[in-house]
C-alpha cells in the first residue's frame, strides 16, 4: 500500500485485514510508519525490498499518482487506485493502456458505488421513464478534511474531492448518459480550487439534472440523490446507504462486516485479478473534467482551515 493518510487507517488497513485474498506486505509512506508493518519511503525502495508483492493499492492524493502507478505497472504489479484515479483524464487512459499491454489488472475504485442502496437503485431504474434528478451533497470540510492541504491545491478538486462521489453513483444508477450543459464553480479569493459548484446536466433522453456541491455546510450534512421517474420517486440518502422508493424505506443488505463498500472494493478487485480483467470506468471523472472546462468562476469568501 502506497500512502498511509486517513482513508487508508480508516477503511483500507481494516478491509484488507479481513479479506480473505489480501494479506499486507509492506507500506510506502514518505512519513511515519505503521507499526508491525515493513514500511519504507518509496514505492521503489518496496518493490526493491519485499519478494511476493502481486498488487499495490494506492492511497496518496491524485496528484502524483501516476508516477506511482506506472512505477507499479512497469513492474508488473496490479494496480487498485483511490478515487479519483488520477490529476488528468491523460494520465489514467495512459495507465490503463499499460495495464492491457501487460496482461495486469488496473481498478480504479468508486467506493460510494459499494453502498448499499446502489445496486437496488440501479436495477429499480433500469425500466422507469427518468422525468429528473436533483443531487444535493452537502457537508463541512473542517470536518472532513481537516487540515489537508493537497484538496486545495490544483488537482485536488476542492468540492469535487466528495462531488465524484455523487457523480459515481449517479453515473451507475441511470439508465442513460447525461452530458453537462452548465458548470458554475465557487473559489475562495485563497485558494485554488472551488469551495462550492452548481451543475447542470441532461440525459440523452433530455431528462434535467441539477447538483448542487457546498462545502460549507456546518449545519445537518446531506449526501442525498433524488429521482422522479414515471412510477414514483427514487431517493437515495446518506451517500446511498439508504434507499427510498415512492416514500417507502427499502430493506437492504446488511452493512455489517464483510459488507461495507471497502471489503466490496477489495473483493472486486480480486476478481478482476482472478479473471485477467480491469475496471476502469472514468464517466464520472470526465463530468468533473467537464465542470471545470464548462466552469463559470466565482469569487467567493476566504477560506481558511
Ligand atoms: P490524507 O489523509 O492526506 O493522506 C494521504 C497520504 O498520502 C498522506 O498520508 C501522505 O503520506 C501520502 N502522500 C503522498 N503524496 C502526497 C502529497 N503530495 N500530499 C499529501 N500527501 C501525500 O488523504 P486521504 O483523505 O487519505 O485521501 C487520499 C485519497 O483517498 C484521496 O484521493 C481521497 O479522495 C481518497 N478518499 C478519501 C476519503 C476520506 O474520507 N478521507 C474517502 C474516500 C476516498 P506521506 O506524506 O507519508 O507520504
Amino acid at each position: 500500500m502506497v500512502g498511509i493518510g486517513k482513508i487508508a487507517r480508516d477503511q483500507h488497513l481494516p478491509a484488507i485485514d479481513q479479506s480473505q485474498a489480501f494479506a499486507l506486505v509492506g507500506v510506502a509512506t514518505r512519513h511515519g510508519e505503521l507499526a508491525g508493518v515493513p514500511t519504507y519511503g518509496s514505492l521503489e525502495a518496496l518493490l526493491d525490498a519485499e519478494d511476493g508483492i502481486e498488487a499495490v493499492s494506492l492511497c496518496t492524493p491524485p496528484v502524483g499518482r501516476h508516477d506511482i502507478a506506472r512505477l507499479a505497472l512497469e513492474r508488473g504489479r496490479h494496480v487498485m487506485l483511490e478515487k479519483p484515479p488520477g490529476a488528468t483524464v491523460a494520465e489514467v487512459e495512459h495507465l490503463a493502456g499499460l495495464a492491457a499491454d501487460r496482461g495486469l489488472t488496473l481498478f480504479c475504485t468508486w467506493h460510494s458505488r459499494e453502498a448499499a442502496g446502489v445496486e437496488p437503485a440501479r436495477a429499480w431504474l433500469a425500466d422507469r421513464k427518468i422525468a429528473s434528478v436533483e443531487v444535493i451533497w452537502k457537508e463541512d470540510v473542517r470536518r472532513w478534511h481537516p487540515g489537508q492541504d493537497w484538496i486545495w491545491q490544483p488537482g485536488g478538486l476542492g468540492v469535487f474531492d466528495p462531488g465524484i462521489n455523487a457523480l459515481s453513483i449517479l453515473t451507475h444508477i441511470l439508465p442513460q448518459p447525461a452530458i453537462l450543459e452548465r458548470s458554475t464553480l465557487a473559489f475562495p479569493v485563497n485558494r485554488a480550487a472551488p469551495i462550492a459548484a452548481e451543475l447542470a446536466f441532461r440525459t440523452l433522453a433530455g431528462a434535467p439534472v441539477s447538483a448542487v456541491f457546498d462545502w460549507r455546510e456546518t449545519g445537518p450534512q446531506t449526501w442525498d440523490i433524488s429521482v422522479e421517474t414515471d412510477a414514483g420517486t427514487l431517493v437515495l440518502q446518506e451517500g446511498g446507504s439508504r434507499l427510498f422508493i415512492a416514500g417507502k424505506a427499502q430493506p437492504l443488505a446488511d452493512t455489517g462486516d464483510g459488507n461495507g463498500e471497502y471489503p466490496g472494493l477489495y473483493r472486486r478487485f480480486a476478481n478482476l485479478i482472478r479473471t485477467g480483467a480491469s475496471d476502469v470506468d472514468l464517466e464520472p471523472f470526465r463530468h468533473v473534467a467537464d465542470a471545470f472546462m464548462l466552469g463559470e468562476r466565482r469569487a467567493v469568501d476566504a477560506f481558511d482551515d
